[in-house]
C-alpha cells in the first residue's frame, strides 16, 4: 500500500518514537480556551492566537522529538495498550489464544535480563550464514532470507495494486537498501549537517560492528565500506519530490526484462528464496537503478558486499538486544530526532507489538475503547463532508462540466473504512516464546512478509486495512480509493462527544475533508475511480489544475521551516493541497448544519466566540505543536507534510471565510494578496 496520510508515518525510527511517562488518570488533551493568547491579533498570526499559550506551557518530554496533539494521544494510547499487555503478560490458564500471543510477545520483550545476558547470540546464526558465502550468487540467498526476517538491503521486493488495473495485485521491486533516512544525505555536499549525518552513521556502524566482534580497525573499515556501497545506492535512487509522481514509476515488465536489466541481482533465484508466485510480470518502480546498481555489484568485492549485508542484518536486529546495542541504535537515532532521552522499555515493548500483532492487540484495544455510537456520529460527518466536496466541485470556477462529471464519479466511489477491521488478521501461526524476543521479531516478520508477497497475482483484497486501530493517522489510498480512520483518532481534541460540533468540525471533520481532497491532490488526481492509473481529466481543466497548485506550492516554499532551511512546497504540495481544500469543505459542512438547524441552537454563540470562530480555533488546536530543530531538519528532507504553524496559516490566508470570521483586512498578515484557491 502506498498512503497519503494526514501526518507523518515515524516508521524510519520505530524504536524511538514515542513518548513521555503520564498517569493514566491524566485527562484527554481536549479543546480549551486556555491555548489562546489573547495578547496576539488573530489576523496577524493565528497560529499563534490559537496556540501561543500553549507553547509558552508546553514542554516536549525528554524521550520525545516533537510534541503536540497527535504525540499527546499516542502517548494516552500507549497507556492503554501497555494495561492490556500487561493483562495479558501475566498470564495464567484462561488465557486465549489472542492473550497468549501479545501477553509473551510483550513479556519477551519487558524481558530485558535474558535480552541482555544472550548478547549477540541471537543474531549470530544470520551473521555466520553471510560469512560463510562463497560467491556472489549465493549473497542473493542471504539478501533473500534478510527480506523475510527483516532488514532491508540492497532494493525492495513488494506486493501492490497493478497500477493500471487496481484489482489485480503484482510483484513490485524498487530502489532500498540505505541506512540514512534519504538519499540527499548521501549526496549533499552543500550542507555541513548532512556531513555530519554520513559522520554519525560510520560511527554507529563501527560501534555495532565492535560490539558484535570486529575488532576497532575492522569495524571503522566495514563502515566505510557501508558508506561507499550506500552512497552509490543513493546515486541510482530517484528523487523523493520526483517520486510523488506515480508516472516515474509506472514501468510493468516481463520477469525476463527485469532480470535483464541487472543480472548480478540474481532476481530469479530471488524470488524463489522468498517463495514468490511464479509471475510473469511485475512492476519495475524505478529501473535505472536495477542498472546502475548492477555495475556497483561487479566492481565492489564478494567480502565487501558481505559486509554490507551483514551491517543490514545487524542494523535491523539492534533494538532488540542487548542494552550496549540498543543504546548504538538510539544514539544515532538522536542525531535525526534530538530526543534527549530513550523511551521507557516498555513503551518501545508496546510499540513492537503494535507492529508485530497490530490488529491483535488493535482488537483488544478495541473492545476496550471504542463504542458503536462513535461509529455512528463518524459516519454521518463522513456523509456531511462528502456532500460538501460535491457541491465544491460543482461550484469550481475554473473547471468544465465534462471533468466535474468524473469527478463526481470518482468522489462517489471512495469507500469509507472507521474503527476497525470487518474482520482481524489471524496471527495463528506465528510461534511467540517468552524467552525469545530477536525470534519472535523474525517469526512475526516473516509471518508479515510472507503475507505481503502472498497476494502477487492475486485479487486486490480491498477490505485490508493499512494501519491498526489504536494508529493516531488516518489515510487516503488512491488504488483502493478509499479513506480510512483508525480508531485510534477517534478521540479529543480531534473527535470529543461533549463538544459542539464547530469544535468537531474543526478537528475530524477537517481531517476527512483532508482525506477527501487527497482523492484530488495532485498525486490523487492521476487515479480513477477503481483506482487504476488513468487521466480522466480534460486537457484544459488539467492545466487549470496545475496552475492553481503551482499557487500553494509557491505559498508553502516560501515558509522557514528551521534556522536558514525552507519547506520544499512540491515535496509537501499534495498535503497542503489537502489541508486547503479540507478546510474549506469541512466549513461548508458546518454552515450547512447551522442553517438546517430549526432551534438556532448550533449558531449559538460559547465563550463568546461564534461557530466559525470555534471552528477555526478547534482547527488550530489540532496542531499546536513543538519541535527539536534536530527533528524539524528530517521533517524537511523526509515528511511530505508541513510543520504545525504552516498547516494553520498556510490554510486561514487562503480562506475568505476565516477573514470574515474574524473581520481580518487586506494588507494583515492572514490575508494573502494572492490566495490559493484549488478547492
Ligand atoms: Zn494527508
Amino acid at each position: 500500500m502506498r498512503f497519503r496520510l494526514l501526518t507523518v508515518s515515524l516508521l524510519f525510527m520505530i524504536a524511538v518514537s514515542f513518548g513521555q511517562t503520564s498517569s493514566s488518570t491524566k485527562p484527554a488533551p481536549g479543546f480549551s480556551l486556555d491555548t489562546i493568547d489573547k495578547t496576539i491579533d488573530p489576523c496577524v498570526d493565528f497560529y499563534q492566537y490559537a496556540c501561543g499559550n500553549w507553547i509558552k506551557n508546553a514542554e516536549i518530554p525528554p524521550d520525545q522529538s516533537r510534541w503536540g496533539a497527535f504525540t499527546e494521544l499516542r502517548e494516552r494510547n500507549l497507556e492503554v495498550e501497555r494495561s492490556i499487555l500487561e493483562k495479558a503478560a501475566a498470564g495464567g490458564a484462561s488465557r486465549d489464544a489472542i492473550d497468549q500471543r501479545i501477553g509473551d510477545l510483550y513479556a519477551s520483550c519487558m524481558d530485558e535480563k535474558t535480552v541482555d545476558a544472550k548478547g549477540i547470540a541471537p543474531l549470530k546464526p544470520e551473521l555466520d550464514h553471510i560469512a560463510a558465502v562463497q560467491d556472489k550468487t549465493a549473497l542473493i540467498d542471504e539478501i533473500a532470507h534478510l527480506r523475510l526476517v527483516g532488514g532491508s538491503s540492497l532494493f525492495r521486493f513488494y506486493s501492490r495494486s497493478d497500477l493500471h488495473n487496481a484489482d489485480l495485485v503484482i510483484a513490485y521491486i524498487d530502489q532500498g537498501g540505505l541506512s540514512l533516512p534519504d538519499r540527499d544525505y548521501y549526496l549533499k555536499d552543500d550542507n555541513p549537517k548532512m556531513k555530519a549525518m554520513r559522520e554519525h552513521l560510520v560511527e554507529y556502524v563501527t560501534q555495532a560492528f565492535t560490539l558484535a566482534g570486529q575488532t576497532p580497525q575492522q569495524a571503522a573499515d566495514s563502515a566505510q565500506t557501508v558508506l561507499r556501497i550506500e552512497t552509490a545506492l543513493a546515486k541510482a535512487s530517484m528523487d523523493r519530490t520526483a517520486r510523488r509522481d506515480p508516472k516515474t514509476q509506472d514501468h510493468k515488465m516481463t520477469r525476463d526484462e527485469a532480470v535483464a536489466l541487472g543480472p548480478n541481482f540474481y532476481l530469479n533465484r530471488y524470488f524463489a528464496d522468498v517463495g514468490a508466485p511464479n509471475f510473469s510480470q511485475l512492476n519495475v518502480a524505478n529501473p535505472d537503478f536495477f542498472k546502475q546498481v548492477n555495475g556497483v555489484l561487479e566492481s565492489e568485492s564478494l567480502d565487501s558486499l558481505k559486509i554490507y549485508v551483514s551491517w543490514h542484518a545487524l542494523n535491523a536486529a539492534t533494538p532488540w538486544l542487548s542494552q550496549p546495542f540498543v543504546e548504538a541504535n538510539f544514539k544515532f537515532q538522536q542525531n535525526l530526532t534530538g530526543q534527549k532521552e530513550m523511551p521507557a522499555r516498555w513503551k518501545r515493548c508496546v510499540s513492537l507489538t503494535d507492529r508485530q500483532l497490530g490488529e491483535a492487540l488493535g482488537q483488544r484495544y478495541v473492545e476496550a475503547t471504542f463504542g458503536a455510537d462513535g461509529k455512528q456520529r463518524m459516519l454521518k460527518m463522513v456523509d456531511a463532508l462528502d456532500k460538501s466536496l460535491a457541491e465544491d466541485i460543482h461550484n469550481l470556477s475554473w473547471m468544465s462540466d465534462e471533468t466535474k462529471k468524473q469527478a463526481k464519479v470518482k468522489l462517489d466511489a471512495i469507500r469509507n473504512m472507521i474503527g476497525y477491521p470487518d474482520t482481524y488478521r489471524d496471527y495463528s501461526s506465528v510461534v511467540i516464546k517468552r524467552d525469545d524476543l530477536l525470534g519472535n521479531v523474525a517469526r512475526g516478520n516473516i509471518f508479515e512478509s510472507k503475507r505481503d508477497i502472498a497476494k502477487i497475482e492475486k485479487p486486490l483484497d480491498r477490505k485490508e486495512w493499512g494501519m491498526t486501530p489504536p494508529t493516531v493517522n488516518a489515510y487516503y489510498e488512491a488504488s483502493f480509493n478509499e479513506i480510512v480512520f483508525p480508531a485510534g483518532i477517534l478521540q479529543p481534541p480531534f473527535f470529543n462527544k461533549n463538544m459542539d460540533d464547530a469544535v468537531n468540525f474543526g478537528g475530524i471533520g477537517l481531517v476527512i475533508g483532508h482525506e477527501l481532497t487527497h482523492g484530488f491532490d495532485d498525486e490523487g488526481r492521476k487515479y480513477d475511480p477503481q483506482g487504476n492509473l488513468h487521466d480522466w481529466w480534460t486537457e484544459q481543466d488539467g492545466k487549470e489544475f496545475e496552475k492553481r497548485v503551482s499557487c500553494v506550492a509557491d505559498e508553502y516554499s516560501n515558509f522557514v521551516a528551521v534556522d536558514d532551511l525552507k519547506l520544499n512546497g512540491r515535496l509537501t504540495l499534495g498535503e497542503n493541497t489537502a489541508d486547503n481544500g479540507g478546510a474549506r469543505i469541512a466549513l461548508m459542512a458546518l454552515e450547512h448544519m447551522i442553517a438546517d438547524d430549526q432551534t438556532g441552537k448550533e449558531g449559538q454563540k460559547i465563550d463568546g466566540y461564534t461557530p466559525e470562530q470555534r471552528f477555526f480555533l478547534g482547527f488550530g488546536r489540532v496542531w499546536c505543536e513543538k519541535r527539536r530543530p534536530e527533528m524539524a531538519r528530517t521533517s524537511v528532507l523526509t515528511d511530505s507534510h508541513s510543520p504545525g504553524q504552516y498547516r494553520v496559516d498556510g490554510v486561514v490566508q487562503n480562506m475568505p471565510e476565516f477573514q470574515k470570521a474574524w473581520g481580518c483586512k487586506a494588507g494583515q498578515p492572514m490575508v494573502a494578496e494572492n490566495a490559493c484557491h484549488v478547492w
